[in-house]
C-alpha cells in the first residue's frame, strides 16, 4: 500500500493544489480531501457576486469535481479532531479516517463578537461566502420597498460588503437616502492598522456612496429586533457580520501547539512546531517567523511551498524541506461596488492610495486569473458546473 496523504479543508491552497497532485499520485500515494461542502466561493469575488457583478459560478471552485478528476478520494464530512499520535481523524459523520501525512486549510469565520439573544432579523456573518446569497434572498424579498441594512466592521470585507449592497438595492428599485439606509458600524476606525491616508480616501469614497459611516461604535447586542451599539438602538431589516475572524478550535481541541488565535502555529516550512508530518496553510495557521495578516493572498503564496514538502515528506522524507518567504506586503484592491476600486501599495514603507475604475478592472482582471488559473487547470472552457 502506498503512503496516504489527507488534505482537510478546500481552501485556496488545497484548491490550488489540486492542480498538481498528481505528482503525488502517479508516484503511488493516495490523497483524500474532507470537506464539509462540495464546492467553495473564492472571497476575493464574493463581494462583486453580492453587488452582481458575478454570478455565484464565476467564482465556484467545485471542489468535488474537482477531487474526482484528480483522482483524490472526497469525503463530505467536518474533522472534529486529529490524534498526532495515531495519525487518526474523527470525523463530524463518526467515521475516522487514518494518515501518513496531514496538510490543514481550514480557513477561518467571522470571530462571534456580537450577544444575541431571541433575535428575529436576519444575522449574517459575511463568511462564508454562501451567506451573501442569503443576504441577497432577504433583499429581494423586501425589493424596493427599501431596507435598513448594518454592516458592523471596519476592515476590507466590511467596506466591499457595504459598497456592494449599496449596487444590489439599486438593482432592486430601491433608492439609496430615500427608503435605503445603509451602515457601517466601524468599531475604532474604517480600515484600522491602516494610514490616516488610506482611511481618508476610503471615507470619501463610502460618502460618495452614500453609505453612512459610524466610526468609533460598535454592535453590542441584538436582542429580537433590536441592535443596541455603543451610542443608540436602532431596528435593521438586515445584518451582516464582518468583524475580523478566527480559525476554527480544531487545533486547540487537538492538543496541537497553536499560536494566540488559536490557528496551527507552524514553522517556515509550514509544518507544525511538534509534528513533522503536519503542515498547513490559509488563515489557519500561525506562521511563527512572522504575523502575516488574514488575508487569501498568502493562502495563495504557500500554495507551492506547501506542495512541494507534502511531496517531499510523503515520498522522499530524507530530502531538505523548502521554506516559505512571505514576499512582503500585498496589494490591497477594494471593490467599491460602483466598478471603481480603490488601489492601496505600500513604496519604501509609504502607501500609495488611489481610488478609480481602472483599478477595478485591474482588481477584476487578477480575480478572473486566478479563477481560471485554478480552474482551466482541469477544464479547457474553465467553466465551473455543478451549481446554479
Ligand atoms: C467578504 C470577504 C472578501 C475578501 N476579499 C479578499 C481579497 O480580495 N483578497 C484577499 O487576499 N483576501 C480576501 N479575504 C480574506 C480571505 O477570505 C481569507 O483570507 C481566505 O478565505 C483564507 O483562505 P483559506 O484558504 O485559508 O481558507 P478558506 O477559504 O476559509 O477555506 C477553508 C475551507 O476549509 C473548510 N473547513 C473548515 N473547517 C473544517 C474542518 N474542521 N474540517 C474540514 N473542512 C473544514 C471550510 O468549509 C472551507 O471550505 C476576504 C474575506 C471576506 C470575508
Amino acid at each position: 500500500m502506498g503512503r496516504h496523504l489527507v488534505l482537510i479543508g478546500g481552501g485556496h491552497a488545497h484548491a490550488a493544489l489540486l492542480a498538481r497532485v498528481n505528482r503525488i499520485t502517479d508516484r503511488g500515494a493516495s490523497v483524500t480531501l474532507v470537506s464539509p461542502e462540495p464546492i467553495h466561493y473564492y472571497s476575493g469575488m464574493g463581494p462583486g457576486m453580492l453587488g452582481g457583478s458575478y454570478t455565484p459560478k464565476e467564482l465556484c471552485f467545485p471542489i468535488a469535481e474537482m477531487c474526482r478528476d484528480a483522482g483524490v478520494r472526497f469525503v463530505e464530512a467536518r474533522v472534529e479532531r486529529i490524534d498526532a499520535t495515531s495519525q487518526t481523524l474523527t470525523l463530524s459523520t463518526g467515521d475516522s479516517l487514518s494518515y501518513d501525512v496531514l496538510s490543514v486549510n481550514t480557513g477561518s469565520s467571522i470571530t462571534p463578537t456580537i450577544e444575541t439573544d431571541r433575535v428575529t432579523i436576519p444575522v449574517l456573518p459575511v463568511k462564508p461566502i454562501s451567506n451573501l446569497l442569503i443576504a441577497q434572498e432577504h433583499l429581494r424579498a423586501r425589493g424596493e420597498e427599501g431596507s435598513h441594512i448594518l454592516v458592523a466592521g471596519g476592515g476590507p470585507a466590511a467596506v466591499e460588503i457595504a459598497g456592494n449592497l449599496r449596487r444590489f438595492v439599486q438593482s432592486l428599485g430601491a433608492v439609496p437616502d430615500k427608503n435605503t439606509t445603509i451602515e457601517l458600524m466601524t468599531g475604532r476606525a474604517v480600515l484600522p492598522g491602516f494610514p490616516p491616508r488610506v482611511e481618508n480616501r476610503v471615507r470619501r469614497c463610502l460618502r460618495l456612496l452614500r453609505i453612512n459611516v459610524n466610526r468609533g461604535e460598535y454592535v453590542r447586542r441584538i436582542v429580537g429586533d433590536e441592535v443596541e451599539t455603543t451610542r443608540q438602538s436602532i431596528r435593521p431589516d438586515l445584518v451582516l457580520q464582518a468583524t475580523g475572524v478566527v480559525p476554527s478550535r480544531l487545533f486547540a481541541d487537538s492538543a496541537l501547539p497553536t499560536g494566540k488565535d488559536g490557528s496551527l502555529a507552524v514553522n517556515r516550512y509550514l509544518h507544525s512546531l511538534e509534528q513533522k508530518n503536519i503542515f498547513g496553510a490559509g488563515d489557519c495557521i500561525w506562521y511563527t517567523p512572522e504575523p502575516l495578516a488574514r488575508a487569501g493572498v498568502f493562502a495563495v503564496r504557500q500554495t507551492p511551498v506547501l506542495a512541494t514538502n507534502l511531496e517531499r515528506m510523503l515520498l522522499e522524507p530524507a530530502s531538505k524541506l523548502r521554506s516559505f518567504a512571505p514576499g512582503g506586503g500585498y496589494l490591497l484592491l477594494l471593490n467599491m461596488g460602483d466598478e471603481t476600486a480603490v488601489f492601496v501599495r505600500w513604496v519604501f514603507g509609504i502607501p500609495v492610495v488611489f481610488a478609480g475604475r481602472w483599478a477595478w478592472r485591474l482588481k477584476d482582471r487578477i480575480d478572473r486569473r486566478f479563477m481560471s488559473h485554478i480552474l482551466g487547470a482541469r477544464m479547457p472552457t474553465g467553466v465551473a458546473h455543478g451549481i446554479e
